[in-house]
């Protein structure tokens, strides 16, 4: 085979709904030979774009496509400094796009290129969430009435319902929560929520680290007799040690790690099995490259992959997950969002659900291309995120 070489790394920035989304494409001297990547940090998206801009794409002119391996290596280490989440998004556009081109180059979807499938479709969890606990059931039901078999449940936003307490004068504006509110009512609702679902149904939550150690292993204990497929983020990961006493206390199902960036963070979790499943947010960690080698050496200890799903993973992100599912051993769930028309439509071959389950479609790559034209019908607004301001009852500021 000819080598094929990067003739242009391009970064598309848009923002078709509340999430602004980056995709870099990489075109090849093969005349129409091009491939897609997903590098969305969607609350510092022009830091990514200008890292792309500026240093990753002066390196990357004239390489060989078929060479994965080597540049994202060297990617990850010619800035010396490494692992911080806008590098691994940069990179993670890349390695993603050149994955893309390698399948396309075979013939073959990428989930090939990583051994065949185990499963023909995988099984997704989406948000059933409201203000009341009334409304949190409903929700669920409306999705197991679809086909649904997991349901993430919510009450509230991340954090409940937010708080009522009294803010000290002159306080600043925020996301003000209580974490004691929010735990009591949270717990309440995921017990109601399992009396009126049944036993059949897989319920999940995300405490989005949003608890000190402490009441994370009471949340731990406390939902223990509702059968949970998973309790999400539990602990921020500077908090990682205290994992093992969730363990020695619960066997509520652990699920963490979508704020992870460096391997260290994940290496003792799962060495350790503290957790269940692996959730981290692929861009986040670099690509599909670190991700496939993270799935591996969590297979070994025998914990399942649950990557991150939501809104602020580019569609092709999300299609990059859907080709790790449908390979790995060791899959668990995957988190899925629902895209709007309008997302099918931006980005033709975008998976579809039916039933409960993702399918990948067979074209070769990632099976994912963006509509250029209609992404730039809808260019990033220069957002301030509000709900990552965040704060507890007396002001001061917390993770969000
Ligand atoms: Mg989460």
């Amino acid at each position: 085979m000819a080598t094929v070489r990067i003739e242009d790394v391009q970064i598309i920035l848009t923002q078709p709904d509340r999430s602004r989304l980056a995709v870099v494409k990489i075109i090849t001297s093969e005349p129409g030979l091009y491939g897609v990547g997903c590098a969305t940090f969607t609350q510092r998206i022009f830091a990514v774009q200008a890292a792309l801009e500026h240093h990753i794409k002066p390196f990357l002119i004239g390489r060989d496509v078929d060479r994965i391996e080597e540049l994202w290596q060297m990617m990850m280490v010619h800035g010396y400094w490494r692992n911080g989440p806008v590098l691994n998004n940069a990179i993670s556009g890349v390695d993603m796009a050149l994955w893309d081109i390698k399948g396309k180059r075979a013939g073959m979807p990428v989930y090939q290129l990583l051994g065949g499938k185990c499963r023909e479709a995988a099984a997704v969890y989406v948000h059933a969430s409201g203000s009341t606990v009334d409304e949190v059931i409903a929700s669920a039901k409306n999705f197991i009435e679809q086909g649904y078999h997991y349901i993430r449940v919510q009450l509230g936003a991340y954090g409940g319902t937010g708080s009522q307490r009294t803010r000290p004068e002159g306080s600043p504006d925020g996301a003000y929560f209580d974490p004691r509110t929010y735990m009591r009512e949270n717990i309440a609702m995921i017990g109601q929520v399992r009396a009126a679902v049944g036993p059949d149904i897989e319920l999940l939550h995300d405490i989005h680290e949003r608890l000190t150690p402490i009441d994370a292993i009471r949340f731990a204990k406390q939902v223990e007799p509702f059968d949970m497929f998973f309790l999400e983020d539990a602990l921020a990961p500077e908090d990682n040690e205290w994992f093992a006493q969730i363990r020695q206390h619960a066997a509520t199902p652990i699920a963490m790690g979508e704020l992870y960036n460096n391997p260290h963070e994940w290496r003792m979790v799962i060495q350790n099995r503290w957790i269940d499943y692996i959730r981290v947010h692929i861009s986040q960690t670099g690509g599909l490259t670190p991700a496939r080698n993270l799935a591996i050496f969590a297979h070994v200890y025998g914990v399942k992959t649950a990557w991150h799903g939501p809104q602020d993973t580019s569609p092709v992100g999300h299609a990059a997950n859907l080709h790790l599912d449908v390979w790995a051993p060791n899959f668990g769930i995957q988190e899925w969002y629902r895209p709007s028309e309008l997302d099918y439509a931006m980005f033709p071959g975008l998976p579809k659900i039916k039933h409960g389950y993702l399918y990948p479609n067979e074209l070769p790559g990632l099976g994912i291309d963006i509509d250029e034209k209609l992404a730039a019908e809808y260019p990033c607004q220069p957002i301030i995120e509000d709900w990552t301001q965040t704060r507890l009852p007396d002001g001061s500021p917390v993770r969000p």
